[in-house]
């Protein structure tokens, strides 16, 4: 809890009012306190950076249960927790650094000094049910696992992707407060950083029809960023989606902008995170994120670095983005009459 109550100091209690104006209906409605507690005890040294299967990712799973249950979110399925086979790669103690990024492209290391090992992963998955059409599905998600120990190191993964995991409980806050018409469920996934495993696992084998899931909405590292941008990454797949992440960002909330998706000098990061395994089931899908890799993989990926009015304005652009999406989905995605 140290961790905690430090970040409190620092960041104090949320001065939120004086960071943005514009926007500020949008920032109100948004219950801070909880995005920055959820946020700060997740990326705390305590939780061991959430590797898959590991003890911290037990104690996250036991933390994001308990909020979720808090909150008022139904379970989608029973103890909102579904496992899945999982595989995570260990160094042995002669290994050396190992670039994670690669991972995600599905490429297997073959140095000396690591293995893979199989394990148990848990996706968390709770869902706040439409009032006009309960049985269709817009999925929210966020990896909550994180690399953890590795190297002999231990990786926090304060906005990769504690930042996503806490601003998803902060969402399910605002939907529960005012339910939307479409049933929305909010996917906590495990196993991202070794290829999408729990966002694969939920596509093989889909909790509700996979022709009931609508769109999906995934997001990842949104903590902080150096200029303050919040990419809205998709828009090459997503044309509609893409127009109506520009008329959030027009409401001045945050800078929202296009990218990230191969067509401009940057990375491709479309194809790097969960809404990937959505794209290739053709499920509409978009991510938003913030162009943050300094620390990205490393063990200086901290809580402490935490730019709260953005991370705020950010979190509360997209749950403005999901509440638009949801009130007329017909125009956004096609839906089955
Ligand atoms: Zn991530």
């Amino acid at each position: 809890m140290k961790g905690f109550f430090s970040l409190l100091l620092v960041f104090g209690a949320a001065t939120l009012a004086a960071q943005g104006s514009a926007g500020s209906q949008f920032v109100s409605a948004i219950d801070d306190e909880l995005l920055v507690r959820a946020f700060a005890t997740l990326a705390n040294d305590s939780m061991q950076g959430r590797r898959m299967a590991s003890p911290g990712s037990i104690k996250a799973r036991a933390y994001i249960t308990a909020e979720l249950t808090r909150i008022g979110v139904e379970p989608l399925v029973p103890g909102f927790v579904a496992t899945f086979p999982g595989r995570i790669l260990e160094s042995t103690p002669t290994g050396v650094s190992f670039p994670f990024g690669t991972i995600n492209f599905g490429t297997i290391p073959s140095g000396v000094g690591y293995a893979w090992r199989g394990v148990t992963g848990s996706n968390i998955l709770g869902v706040v049910r439409g009032t006009e059409h309960p049985d269709r599905y817009i999925v929210v998600s966020a990896h909550y696992d994180h690399i953890g120990l590795f190297d002999g190191q231990l990786h926090p993964g304060a906005n990769d992707n504690a930042s996503g995991t806490a601003a998803l409980l902060a969402i399910a806050d605002l939907l529960t407060a005012a339910k939307p018409k479409n049933s929305i469920i909010l996917a906590f996934m495990d196993g991202e950083e070794y290829g999408m495993l729990g966002a694969s696992a939920f596509t093989r084998s889909p909790p509700v029809p996979i022709k009931s899931i609508l769109a999906n909405v995934n997001i990842d590292m949104i903590s902080r960023s150096a200029d303050d941008i919040l990419y809205f990454v998709g828009e090459k797949y997503q044309p509609r989606l893409s127009a109506l992440a520009t008329t959030v960002g027009g409401s001045g909330i945050v800078r929202i902008q296009q990218g990230l998706d191969g067509r401009d000098s940057k990375e491709d990061l479309f194809r790097r995170s969960d809404q990937w395994a959505f794209h290739q089931r053709s499920i509409p899908a978009v991510l938003f994120t913030a162009e943050e890799l300094l620390d990205y993989h490393r063990p200086s990926d901290i809580a402490a670095k935490l730019n709260i009015g953005f991370y705020v304005r950010a979190m509360s652009a997209i749950s403005d983005f999901i509440r638009r999406m949801d009130e007329s989905i017909e125009s956004f995605v096609p839906v089955k009459r």
